[in-house]
């Protein structure tokens, strides 16, 4: 591992040398600024970026705007290495770490097997703005990606997640002084049961579903002419599911009265299905009721 660790900073001396001897990234004395302003050239910029080979120290051309007070460097455009210090190899493998465990956890997964330098800090800020570019991407590309099947499902729920308590400090919850702890996310997922497991009875691949989740609402008023954040989702999830085309749709959920105004709303012709754990556990309430007694709750299965 020493030894590797070795090669890898040799690696990363040679590109380095290479790149610093390459002045052509100083082409010019002056370029235009997003701003509409002009950016002059007053020299070249060291900075340290984290690679796949260690720390890089990057001497690049700097273009300065007097316009908007601000500068770039057209080397940095040119290689990908705008995002947070990383190159692209090290902002990779930062989101992949980052979409299975916490910062802190991932700051040490890269160090341990990449042998990289990467803060915690340096995790959230790319996973965070990852994760916004990939929200603006999904909202925007809503393509066909799987075909459709004679019968489709369409699972909808919502669960709380933790969080800080800055995210959460004016919003009512259910703690017994009326703070909230948590923020309720919503999730769509949909599937077919066209596969049969051994025994031949359909069954859905539940470890490999896509699921489509955020912290959205799910309201809006009677008089609003559009959908709500989270049927918005529901709706680009199914035509890309192909479930919207699918000649019967079947939508199951926990009962709760913002799952079924959805589906009714974007899916009239929908069968709505009360998941079997709510539906028992509403049979065990009635059953309370009428015979008393201490009818345990039900079990999940
Ligand atoms: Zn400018």
């Amino acid at each position: 591992m020493a030894a590797r660790r070795q090669a890898l900073r040799l690696a990363a001396r040679a590109l380095e040398q290479q790149l610093n001897a390459d002045t052509s990234d100083h082409g010019v004395p002056e370029l235009p600024c997003p701003c509409g302003g002009s950016a002059q050239y007053p020299g070249r910029h060291p900075k340290t970026f984290e690679s796949v080979l260690g720390p890089l120290h990057l001497q690049r051309a700097y273009y300065h705007c007097d316009q908007c007070q601000s500068g770039f460097c057209p080397r940095d455009r040119a290689l990908g290495l705008e995002s947070f210090s990383l190159t692209p190899g090290v902002l990779r493998m930062t989101a992949s770490a980052a979409a299975l465990a916490s910062f802190e956890e991932s700051r040490g997964l890269l160090q341990e097997l990449a042998g990289v330098n990467v803060s915690a800090k340096q995790v959230e800020r790319a996973a965070e703005a990852l994760g916004a570019e990939i929200a603006v991407d999904e909202h925007q590309h809503v393509e066909k990606m799987s075909e459709g099947a004679p019968t489709m499902y369409l699972g909808m729920d919502g669960t709380g997640v933790p969080m800080r308590a800055q995210e959460v400090a004016d919003r009512a919850g259910k703690q017994a002084d009326g703070s909230a702890k948590t923020r309720e996310a919503k999730l769509v997922t949909i599937w077919t049961a066209e596969s049969r497991d051994k025994e031949g009875k359909p069954c859905a691949i539940r470890d490999r579903l896509p699921i489509s989740a955020a912290i959205e609402s799910a309201a809006t008023l009677d008089t609003s002419p559009h959908l709500s954040d989270f049927a918005e989702r529901v709706g680009r999830e199914a035509a890309c599911r192909g479930f919207t085309e699918a000649p019967h749709q079947l939508v199951l959920g926990d009962g709760s009265t913002w799952i079924w105004n959805t589906a009714t709303e974007l899916f009239p012709p929908a069968t709505q299905i009360l998941d079997r754990f709510h539906a028992k556990e509403h049979l065990s309430q009635v059953g309370k009721v009428i015979y008393g007694g201490s009818y345990g709750r039900p079990a999940m299965d």
